[in-house]
Order: structure tokens, then C-alpha cells, then sequence
């Protein structure tokens, strides 16, 4: 094995995508060839993700398959798990590099090689090999200070810690003129975002008046730091995707004082509320040729949290027969070390957490189900990620639902932004052809 070849096996969120971008440009920087079979890279790199057991779990497996297959291989784990005392006595001398993601910049001479000069302390400003060349994560902060009691993130990233405006907004620049149409900004805690005199709101605008026609997201925000300020720069934003990220992570306030979320299902439902007076003003309206959708709201859930009762759950199908979410990722709780949650007692049964996340599934889908009918015969435009096995394109409008475009036309592909009439639709998709009237 003379080349230099890598291969990043990507665990978790969009976080541990966005770092595995910088983490390539590093690697070729150095010499290094991206290989896509994980047994043939001369070095493989792990991103782990600590959230979930589950999660760890995958790499127990992983780890172990890829050092058999290929003894030669250099091996280095980074991301949630990287600093976990646990997992390194588990793992031992199967992993040649423990890495934490802060130490990106240190990567030359943790392999051994000559640095190619420039020493950048920050990771985030650190250059990216974006994985698409029409959409990009642009990191804008790392780490986590609100020590939910259930989360291992700010044991594994640390406190949070922001990028300067002028990189991030050099970063968009670059990126809207290679032609990039979607562009996200992501954080643990994107709404707490603050540099110098540069708070989220500010640099939101910032980004969203940067010449050029692009759209724009955000991702994750924390309902206490959804400020009024906030929500109205949101709907003063044209570029702004109307779709709202909102982790609630349970219904019931004494749950939420356990999970230390610092808000009440109350305060909740108003941010709600403001989010979409703010964001709706042209809801049902044709703007520029198209039928302007009304914002989109979807959540984080766990079902199951250590004393969570049956009537604390009935509070969590409240919140979502009141919001009607458009989508919602629900999670069965499962302890993590070194966390307050993991040492609580009065556990939850594991078919009742089954049962619960069931229940709140079936809810989801008849409310989305009602979201989804307000799309039919709508002009809408979809931006196209993927194909599927039959060659149909599959793309996200602005509010991120999920069509399907039944056209294989060879002269439509991804990264375009099509013209799409919804045609028939269900509980987490739509259906639609091309716009004849294009
Ligand atoms: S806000 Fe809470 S759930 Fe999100 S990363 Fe921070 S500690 Fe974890």
C-alpha cells in the first residue's frame, strides 16, 4: 500500500458531517486520496457520535472489522467519543490517534507529517472539501453550555465557543460564488451565536444580504435563547427557508426542569405562536411565480426520560396536537455517562418507551398528513439531492418536505431547483411532476 489514501466514516449530526469536510481538506492537504472502501484506506478516520448507546455501540463493531480486514491500517477516532475514558479502555490499541476535533489543526504532526505552514488555533476557520457542490454546512460555533441532564455534548466539545463573523461571512462569499444554492449555518446552539459585538440575529441578516440568490437555513436552535429580536429578523429575511428547527424534547414542565431545558411548555407554544405570525405573513400568498407555503415546524423528542409518568407523556401528545409538527425525531431515552440523567432513578420501561414513541409517530403522521394536503395542485420549487432506484429525482422544497418528481428526464439533475406541482401527497411525503407551465 504505497498511496496515501483516507476514509471518514461519518457517525451522528450535521456537526460531525461539517467537520469531517475540514477534516478532508486537511487530509488532502497532506497528500492524502479520498478512498471510498473503508477496508482499503491506508487511514481511516472515525467521527463519533455520543448521543445515543446505539451510536457508540456502531463502532465497537466497526473498529475491530476494519483493523482485521487491513492490519496495516492507521486508525484515528474523533468527534463526542474521542476524550470518553470508557470507550478508550474499551477500544485500547485498535485506535492509533485519539483526536478531538479541537486539535484538527494539530493533524499534520499527529501523523507524523511536516505542517504546510499557516497554524490556525481555531478548527472552524480551518479550510473545507465540501461533500456536495450545491449545498454546504458553514460552521459557526462549537460546543454546548446548557449541560441538558441527558446530553453528552458539552462533556465531549466542551463550552461553547464562536467563530468571528468575518470568516463565517467569507466562508458564505466563497461558497454563493462557486454557485452553492443552499446554505446552512450550524451550531450546537446556533441562536446563542456571539462574536464581539455580533449576535445571531445581526449576523443572520449578514448573511441573508450577501449578493446573490441562494437559500438560506439554520441549525439547532434552543427555545430559550429564541429571542423576539430573532423571530422578527427571521421574517424579514427573504432568503430564509420557511422551515423551523425547535427542540422541545418533552411536553411536560416537570420533565423539562429535570432535563434542565430552562423553559415550560407555556413559553414554548408562544415562541411558536410569534415564530409563525412572524414567518407567515405571505402564507397561502403566489410570490414570484410560486405558491408560498406556511413555515414549517418540526422538533427533537425523547420518550421515556427517567421518571417520566404516563401522565407527563399525555402532556408531550398535547404539545404535538397543538403545534402539528412537519416533522419530529423521536428518541427512546438512553443514559449516557457522565451525565445528571444517568444516575437518576424510577426508569422507564423499555416496550412503554416503544409503546410511547409509537403513539407519538401515529400522531405526527395524521397531523402531517393535514400539513401536507395544503400542498396539493401547489407550485412549488424543489431543490434536488438525490435520484432513486426507478431514476426519479428526489429534492426538499424551502419548508424541507421530501418529493418525489416522477420525471427521469437525463437533462434534470441533482442540484437543480425545479418547478414542481404536488400531485398527490402523504403523511411524510410529496408527490409531484415538473410544472408544465415552466
Ligand atoms: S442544548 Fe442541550 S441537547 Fe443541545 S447540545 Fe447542548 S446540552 Fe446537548
Amino acid at each position: 500500500m504505497n498511496k496515501k489514501t483516507y476514509n471518514i466514516f461519518i457517525i451522528g449530526c450535521q456537526m460531525n458531517k461539517s467537520d469531517s469536510e475540514r477534516i478532508a481538506f486537511s487530509l488532502e492537504s497532506l497528500g492524502y486520496f479520498p478512498e471510498e472502501d473503508i477496508y482499503k484506506a491506508s487511514l481511516v478516520v472515525i467521527t463519533t457520535c455520543g448521543v445515543r448507546q446505539s451510536a457508540e455501540d456502531r463502532i465497537y463493531g466497526l473498529i475491530p472489522a476494519v483493523r482485521r480486514k487491513n492490519p496495516e491500517v492507521k486508525i484515528i477516532l474523533t468527534g463526542c467519543l474521542s476524550a470518553e475514558k470508557l470507550v478508550k479502555e474499551r477500544l485500547g490499541d485498535s485506535v492509533d490517534i485519539w483526536m478531538p476535533i479541537v486539535e484538527l489543526d494539530n493533524l499534520p504532526s499527529l501523523l507524523g507529517e511536516d505542517s504546510l505552514g499557516g497554524h490556525e488555533r481555531d478548527y472552524l476557520n480551518l479550510k473545507a472539501r465540501y461533500e456536495s457542490d450545491f449545498s454546504a454546512f458553514i460552521p459557526i460555533g462549537n460546543g454546548c453550555d446548557n449541560f441538558c441532564s441527558y446530553c453528552y455534548v458539552p462533556h465531549a466539545r466542551g463550552r461553547e465557543k464562536y467563530r468571528d463573523h468575518k470568516e463565517i461571512i467569507n466562508e458564505a462569499k466563497d461558497l454563493i460564488k462557486k454557485g452553492y444554492k443552499e446554505i446552512t449555518l450550524i451550531a450546537q446552539n446556533v441562536n446563542s451565536y456571539k462574536s464581539a459585538d455580533i449576535d445571531f440575529p445581526k449576523l443572520l441578516k449578514m448573511t441573508n444580504d450577501l449578493p446573490g440568490d441562494f437559500w438560506l437555513r439554520f441549525s439547532t436552535s434552543h427555545p430559550k435563547d429564541m429571542s423576539d429580536e430573532l423571530i422578527k429578523e427571521m421574517g424579514e429575511c427573504e432568503k430564509l427557508c420557511h422551515h423551523v428547527h425547535l427542540p422541545a424534547q418533552a411536553g411536560d414542565d416537570e420533565v423539562l426542569k429535570r432535563m434542565n431545558r430552562k423553559y415550560t411548555q407555556g413559553h414554548y407554544l408562544e415562541l411558536i405562536d410569534k415564530i409563525r405570525k412572524s414567518l407567515n405573513k405571505q402564507a397561502g400568498e403566489i410570490v414570484s411565480g410560486f405558491w408560498m407555503p406556511p413555515v414549517a415546524i418540526s422538533t427533537d423528542i425523547i420518550v421515556g426520560f427517567p421518571g417520566e409518568t404516563e401522565k407527563q407523556f399525555r402532556e408531550t401528545v398535547k404539545l404535538f396536537e397543538t403545534v402539528k409538527y412537519d416533522m419530529a425525531y423521536i428518541a427512546q431515552y438512553s443514559p449516557r455517562p457522565n451525565t445528571a440523567a444517568a444516575k437518576m432513578s424510577d426508569l422507564v420501561s423499555e416496550d412503554e418507551k416503544k409503546r410511547r414513541d409509537e403513539e407519538l409517530n401515529d400522531v405526527l403522521g395524521r397531523y402531517n398528513l393535514e400539513n401536507n394536503k395544503k400542498y396539493l395542485n401547489r407550485v412549488v420549487e424543489v431543490l434536488v439531492d438525490s435520484k432513486n432506484s426507478r431514476g426519479e429525482m428526489i429534492g426538499k422544497t424551502k419548508t424541507s418536505k421530501t418529493v418525489i418528481i416522477s420525471d427521469t428526464t437525463k437533462s434534470r439533475k441533482i442540484g437543480d431547483i425545479l418547478e414542481v406541482k404536488i400531485k398527490s401527497v402523504k403523511n411524510f411525503g410529496l408527490y409531484g411532476e415538473i410544472n408544465k407551465d415552466e
